[in-house]
């Protein structure tokens, strides 16, 4: 949900009772709830807070760090954003361009639990799934995700698995017409516009972040878990085989890997190298384990445009040096 401060929201409902009673209390102030998956309501953040609240639903900052729609992007704490309802917020959405080592530099996040969701928006479905979280529930109700979020009766989130956040779209500073990148002091310098286009230049969730933090280093609490660092497996194979992402090619690999080995993951992360290589090859097999041993190379994103992933030298020679397209 987006507020008057083009603040992004997430809210997780606990029945469809509770998206009416909202619906209720919203009407006068929106115009499309009922036909927008993102609506827009002309309340401020604690405004928006409050009714979510009053429902009983669970509410936080979606894509926290992001330079459009975000809480960071507008204000500079949570105090700031949510008044007095920010000891209510219990989570925080990380976004794709950010991860919870950048996060916990940050001293009033430390108490939040972080989930690292897809934000998918697009009618792409290998988007869905890219991040997610796992939880540590006895069943998948609403109640049980509410005490894992309060981290209540030993439920919690056991992992967050996320993009590198190099391949997110905003993480560094960079011109959202030609995607040109720069340093912050260059940016401010420029006014923020781009001296090859004139275009508008983005802050990066890496400079934003090292703007607000007040630690060196990330220093995570005890209760946070691992965040585990992945690519989208069709983006590695596309990589792989030189050809776009949703080529037909692509797509039958990915196919073929994940029905032999139930779930992207299990492929990115645990299958036997030898019997991927059965699946789809010895190249390809290298590949993705040059992927968990963080061999690829990661040109960062930034600007609106995602991050590439690059051959590394050994497998470039072998495999001619391509680059990846666009994750369009
Ligand atoms: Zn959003
Ligand atoms: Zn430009």
């Amino acid at each position: 949900m987006e507020d008057n401060r083009k603040v992004h929201h997430l809210l997780l409902f606990p029945s469809f009772s509770a998206v009416e009673e909202l619906e209720e209390l919203f009407s006068s102030k929106t115009e499309d709830l009922k036909r927008e998956g993102r609506p827009h309501v002309d309340l401020s953040p604690p405004e928006v807070a409050e009714a979510a609240l009053s429902v009983g639903c669970l509410v936080g900052p979606s894509h926290a760090f992001t330079p459009w729609t975000s809480m960071y992007k507008e204000f500079n704490s949570l105090k700031e954003c949510y008044a007095d309802l920010a000891d209510r917020i219990v989570f925080l959405e990380l976004g794709l361009s950010a991860d919870t080592y950048m996060a916990d530099r940050i001293s009033e996040l430390s108490r939040l639990t972080f989930l690292s969701n897809s934000d998918s928006h697009s009618p792409w479905p290998e988007r869905l799934g890219r991040e997610f979280n796992r939880f540590g529930i006895e069943e998948p109700t609403f109640e049980e995700v509410r005490r894992a979020l309060e981290r209540r009766g030993g439920r919690c989130v056991l992992l967050n698995v996320g993009f590198d956040p190099r391949l997110g779209k905003y993480h560094r500073t960079a011109c959202s017409r030609c995607f040109k990148q720069f340093g912050l002091e260059r940016a401010k310098e420029l006014g923020w516009r781009c001296n090859d286009c004139g275009g508008w230049i983005k802050k990066g969730v890496w400079d934003r972040v090292n703007e607000l933090a007040d630690l060196p280093e990330p220093l995570s609490p005890p209760h946070r878990p691992p965040y585990l660092r992945v690519a989208p497996l069709a983006e590695i194979l596309a990589l792989g085989m030189g050809a776009e992402v949703r080529d037909p090619r692509v797509r039958e690999s990915w196919r073929k890997l994940v029905e032999r080995f139930g779930s992207e993951i299990e492929v990115l992360v645990d299958a036997p190298p030898e019997e991927i290589g059965e699946v789809v090859g010895r190249e390809l097999s290298e590949l993705i384990l040059a992927f968990r041993k963080q061999e690829l190379k990661v040109f960062p994103g930034g600007g609106g445009r995602y991050g590439r992933l690059e051959l590394p030298p050994h497998l470039s020679k072998k495999m001619g040096q391509r680059t990846l397209g666009d994750f369009t």
